[in-house]
């Protein structure tokens, strides 16, 4: 050790503040250099490369060489529009995305100037003295200089599941997690340096689509092959009835252009983004765009109770002690917290204790210890007496410690335990928790050669308040409306628990309680039967969140889970939503999908609301542009079989894109929660139901059969081919624009801008129709009041057919 510690120039105590600058300038920081992001050039050509927009710039090309200059120009201002909204739309994707990256910070606690602190971990230069502990994660290369029982992971290296003892002189590699124990490391090497970073390439994950973008990309892919089919036929039609070859290619390619949702993929991404921004302004860190969507459709939420239902600033408030000097002297000394001024360091629980033995003197040199898990729910630490005698302090979940005690302690009287002191004491234990203490026993013994925690003495009982938080009753009121279970799981005691259950409204009349004990003796089919009727898990060990969140999903639940520790992990992956807690370990944070930056209950409730108003504003602009594509296909195909001329030409079909994508379908991504938003049961994570599905063919349908209706009619009244089209134009972008009011929320926040696009959109249509210079580009003419007013009953008819639809489909 000694060694070690001169190779990198440092001590025990670590590195000055100054050295530490020193080194930082030679060595850099500590920091894996990630890929660089695409030059925002790069990203804006990397528009162009696609085939709508090559086949447009094709036919204004060709326009051009048959000297048409203004159908020209207006395809090419067609492609600038369409390249400026999806760069703009993957730029504010990307920045989403990577200011929440920001906001996962890795720490790492270290010493210097011999104080422990807690630092970024891109702050850490060669030579720093860093401290590991269960659930961390290796911040640099180090080489261990004391290690207790130090168990890692470094199954990313090594593809070795197994975890690995490391000792005295090992090498922790970066990114290793503890798994077990804890140990002390001097930093050997950092960033690039590192293994980890030799390799750097394999642990930059790319971001996988969701389930939802995939199904999307799907019904994408349908639409667009019937599309070209449909364009393919128009262009042979058009030809064979000897239209020019330039101007047929410009019809076909700009039905392409209408009739494929093109748009949708990025609106879609932009939107979740967007959503991550939004939730994470309320704590919520979702990190991956997966899980917005899922949060949306969540029935079931698991969570822990210390900590993210009650406050965990706990005090002593109850006690009982038959040795109240050996009570003290335990509280005292089998204690890992240590007070400052006011701040604690180290887990609540031993503060509270250390609190309620204040002013009790000893100074007992302790020599090893057994720590506190979630699966023992108890530590001992040995102590020397003098040079031949040690002293065994235990403290702990009562009835274990009771469980190894075979004596009490009666002010100084050791007496064995007979059925009746155990039972006053059982009784005393039930009493406490039963008003929602949290209780903690004490035991000792002087050592016996024998087993550390076997024989003990045991000293007495103290109950610890650890209230609710203020809000999560309400929250807990919330899930209940909207449909979504809750379920509380803990290491504490049963009676404790429900107790806190009952208080914040989880435990129900109706509910059970089980224990992590009873749990295990159930057999699957037991389990399964009961498992909706559980309410309140408690003195389960970690291992077992695994059972509950495999079995509430076999039910077709969508769970969240929390957890905080190491042990966690597993369960908050195999969770559906993950939730990890801000103060959590790195191993739990890493796991999640989600990190609640300040551990409250409430912030997933937060985030399930914010999910359900992205899935349904997803469902507003989806049904919005999709219903579009299948109106502007259904149209073409049903005047071609009337054998009329096409009613909308390349310029009007190049428009009416431009509204579909834009004003209108932005502004339905950006609507208020709907108020019954968390009134109504949870939805299954289909946004593309069979409902859905048709009722964006019922609209389609409606607007297909109107305008081919009064294109025709035009027609066979002997309006000029211009007339006709322009009203067959014009109703077909006023059905989008009711179309777009269709979908707007009922919410408390109003429709602004939903309103304003589509009113936006209409003043141009109006200059369109009217304005002579846009006449001219967009072959339109004036239309009078008569018509417009024709327009205006045709166009509402999309309003009567939603409202039919609400009432009929689900
Ligand atoms: P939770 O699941 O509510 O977070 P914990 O895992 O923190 O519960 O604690 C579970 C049990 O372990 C407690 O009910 C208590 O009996 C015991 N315990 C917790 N902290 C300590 C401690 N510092 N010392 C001894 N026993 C503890
Ligand atoms: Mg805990």
């Amino acid at each position: 050790m000694k060694n070690q510690l001169s190779t990198f120039e440092t001590s025990p105590e670590g590195l000055s503040k100054s050295e530490v600058i020193r080194r930082q300038e030679k060595y850099g920081l500590n920091k894996i250099n990630e890929e660089k992001p695409t030059p925002l050039i790069i990203l804006f050509l990397s528009q162009f490369v696609d085939i709508l927009i090559a086949l447009l710039i094709i036919a204004a090309i060709a326009s051009m060489i048959i000297g048409d200059f203004i159908d020209a120009g207006v395809i090419l201002l067609a492609v600038l529009l369409n390249t400026i909204i999806g760069f703009i739309q993957e730029y504010r994707s990307r920045n989403a995305v990577s200011n929440l990256k920001d906001l996962i910070v890795k720490k790492a606690i270290v010493r210097r100037e011999n104080e422990i602190q807690e630092i970024n971990a891109s702050e850490l230069t060669i030579g720093d003295i860093v401290i590991l502990e269960e659930g961390s994660k290796s911040p640099a290369d180090l080489v261990l200089i004391e290690s207790k029982d130090l168990n890692c992971d470094e199954s990313f290296l090594t593809g070795e599941s197994e975890a690995i003892l490391k000792e005295i002189g090992d090498d922790i590699y970066m990114e290793s997690n503890v798994i077990s124990g804890h140990g002390i490391g001097i930093v050997k090497n950092i960033g690039m340096k590192t293994e980890i970073g030799k390799i750097a390439e394999i642990i930059q994950e790319k971001e996988e689509a969701t389930p939802l973008e995939i199904r999307v990309g799907k019904l994408g892919k349908i639409l667009s092959a019937i599309a070209i089919i449909v364009c393919i036929i128009i262009f042979a039609l058009e030809l064979l009835q000897g239209v020019g070859l330039v101007e047929t290619f410009m019809t076909a390619v700009s039905l392409a252009v209408a009739a494929i949702p093109e748009g949708l993929p990025a609106v879609l991404t932009l939107t979740l983004a967007l959503g991550m921004t939004e939730m994470a302004s309320s704590n919520a860190i979702v990190k991956r765009l997966l899980s917005v969507e899922t949060l949306g459709s969540c029935t079931i939420i698991c969570s822990d109770k210390t900590g993210t239902l009650t406050e965990n600033k706990m005090s002593v408030v109850e006690e009982y002690l038959l040795n109240k000097d050996k009570t003290l002297l335990i509280s005292k000394l089998c204690n890992n917290a240590t007070i400052k001024g006011d701040k604690l360091i180290g887990n609540q629980t031993d503060g509270a204790i250390l609190n309620f033995a204040e002013g009790y003197e000893s100074s007992l040199e302790r020599i090893d210890e057994i720590p506190l898990n979630s699966n023992r729910k108890m530590m001992t630490t040995i102590h020397r007496l003098d040079s031949e005698n040690k002293i065994i302090l235990s403290k702990g979940a009562p009835e274990i410690i009771l469980d190894k005690c075979k004596y009490i302690d009666n002010d100084g009287n050791i007496e064995i335990i007979n059925a009746k002191t155990k039972e006053n004491i059982l009784n005393k234990i039930n009493e406490m928790s039963e008003k929602a203490l949290r209780v903690i026993g004490f035991a000792y013994k002087f050592d016996d050669g024998a087993k550390a925690e076997e024989n003990l003495i045991f000293t007495g009982l103290v109950g610890l308040i650890d209230p609710p938080k203020q809000n999560a009753k309400k929250a807990v009121n919330d899930c209940i409306n909207a449909g979504i279970a809750v379920k509380m799981i803990t290491g504490d005691h049963e009676k404790t628990a429900s107790a806190i259950a009952k208080n914040l409204g989880i435990l129900t009349e109706k509910g059970r309680v089980i224990t992590g004990h009873e749990l295990e003796k159930l057999t699957d089919e037991e389990y399964l039967s009961s498992v909706e009727d559980i309410q309140v898990y408690a003195r389960v060990k970690p291992a077992q969140k695994m059972r509950i969140v495999e079995t509430l999903k076999s039910l077709g639940n969508i769970v969240a889970m929390t957890g905080d520790g190491v042990n966690d992990a597993p369960a908050l992956k195999k969770a559906s939503i993950g939730v990890a807690m801000g103060n959590g370990t790195d191993v739990s944070k890493e796991s999640a999908d989600m990190i609640l930056q300040d551990n409250d209950f409430s912030t997933i409730v937060k985030a399930i609301k914010e999910g359900r108003k992205i899935y349904d504003n997803i469902k507003r602009f989806v049904k919005f542009q999709v219903s579009t594509n299948v109106g502007a296909i259904l149209t073409i195909v049903g005047t071609s079989l009337l054998n009329l001329p096409l009613p909308f030409n390349p310029a009007q079909l190049l428009w009416l894109n431009i509204v579909m994508d834009g004003p209108p379908a932005q502004t339905l991504g950006m609507e208020g929660a709907e108020k019954d938003t968390m009134k109504r049961p949870p939805e299954t994570g289909d946004i593309l139901t069979k409902g859905t599905l048709l009722q964006i063919f019922i609209l389609g349908l409606v607007m297909a059969i109107g305008t081919t209706i009064i294109f025709s009619w035009e027609i066979y009244n002997g309006a000029t081919t211009k007339k006709a089209m322009t009203i067959a134009f014009t109703l077909f972008v006023v059905y989008q624009l009711l179309n777009a009011l269709n979908g707007k929320a009922n919410s408390d926040k109003s429709s602004k801008y939903v309103y304003l696009g589509v009113l936006g959109s209409f003043i141009l249509q109006l200059l369109i129709i009217y304005l002579p210079q846009l006449q001219v580009i967009f072959r339109t003419t004036a239309i009078d009041i008569t018509e417009w007013v024709i327009i205006a009953i045709v166009a509402s008819t999309i309003l009567v057919a939603q409202k039919i639809m609400n009432k009929v489909i689900k």
